[in-house]
């Protein structure tokens, strides 16, 4: 075997830093910590990232001691791709992030090889402007006003809530704009008769979707909040993989999928026809992550109902480029792979 041809697997550290403190009900930071990974053969490359935020049980230390295990030749000697991400998903339990991360890069490699977009693996053959919404992250009144009125491109905003002065926030936003507005509580809320009570005055406001407004495993006071309101509640926190989903369906209207969260686009792909089996609405999210995650997320977006896909415009040191985002739209272009348009800074960063 000519060595020159033999499969190698990159991987460094990266920070991401915010171009704003970050706040929702979890915590406010200034970085994200991850890892870019590169999967290289015969001269094609195919790139992927894990980045997850503090709250998840993740870090760049885990991530090394999970790539650490990944073979890169026995991942790519399966006869079908299917066997690739079995064995993926089989080297440890958990490690969602660092499992997306190879799996995007599997799937850059793969499609790239195949010049052709991902999203065609799917069977998407339509490269259409794709819908995102910007979140507005929680902060004083006064800063999330500011911020929603820097971001009036954005047909939607999705405004994080901290559960101390959620009318007040959502009033004063509705007041300077007539944008669509989501709201994400991040499990703020603790009472259920309360939480119909703030989400109708929310409505009037013309809030159109609630995500996790509950501690994760509150079922039934999301079910009580789903049955009493118009707007769809949709589960975040809740919903963590495929196995989640069925079980799901009794109390959300939908579910948000990020491919940090379940382990890549594959796991992604099989929790969005899993999640129509019960009539489950979804938001395709992310995390604050870089052009690499949110170009592959992009691939997906014809399959799911809204994309809150705008992680990337958060950071300032984004690591390469990647789907762009004009007037508040993704803009999806023929180039094969996850959609990564210049590798250069990948490159150096992986020694490549
Ligand atoms: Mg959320």
């Amino acid at each position: 075997m000519n060595n020159s041809t033999r499969p190698k697997f990159s991987y460094t550290p990266y920070s991401l830093e915010l171009k704003n403190p970050f706040g929702t009900a979890h915590g406010t930071r200034t970085t994200t910590e991850g890892m870019i990974v590169a999967i290289s053969e015969n001269e094609i490359t195919g790139y992927g990232g894990a980045f997850m935020p503090p709250y998840y049980d993740e870090n760049q230390a885990s991530m090394t001691a999970f790539f650490e295990r990944f073979d890169v030749e026995k991942c790519l000697s399966f006869k079908s791709l299917e066997e690739s991400f079995s064995y993926i998903n089989n080297i440890a339990v958990g490690n969602t992030a660092a499992k997306a991360a190879i799996d995007i890069a599997l799937h850059d490699l793969v499609a790239t090889k195949l010049e052709k977009p991902v999203r065609e693996m799917f069977g998407d053959a339509e490269a259409k402007p794709i819908e995102t919404s910007f979140t507005i992250g929680i902060d004083s009144v006064e800063k999330m006003v500011a911020k929603a009125i820097e971001a009036k491109e954005f047909k939607t905003l999705k405004i994080k809530l901290s559960g101390k002065n959620d009318v007040e926030v959502i009033s004063a936003i509705a007041d300077v704009t007539d944008q669509k507005l989501f709201v994400d509580a991040n499990q703020a809320w603790t009472d259920a008769e309360e939480a119909i009570e703030i989400s109708s005055r929310l409505i009037e406001f013309g809030v159109q979707l609630i995500e996790q407004p509950f501690a994760k495993g509150e079922y039934e006071k999301a079910k009580i909040l789903k049955e009493s309101l118009n707007v769809p509640v949709v589960a975040d926190e809740d919903v963590q993989g495929f196995s989640d989903i069925k079980k799901l369906a009794e109390f959300y209207d939908g579910i948000n999928i990020k491919l940090m969260k379940c382990g890549g686009l594959h796991e992604a792909f099989k929790m969005i026809k899993e999640a129509r089996k019960y009539d489950l609405k979804i938001l395709l999210g992310c995390m604050t992550e870089s052009s690499i995650g949110i170009s592959a997320a992009s691939q997906l977006a014809n399959f799911v109902d809204w994309c809150d896909l705008d992680g990337n415009l958060l950071i300032k040191n984004d690591t390469c480029e990647g789907i762009k985002c004009i007037d508040g739209y993704l803009i999806p272009e023929e180039i094969n792979g996850v959609g990564i348009t210049n590798d250069q800074n990948l490159r150096e960063l992986l020694n490549l």
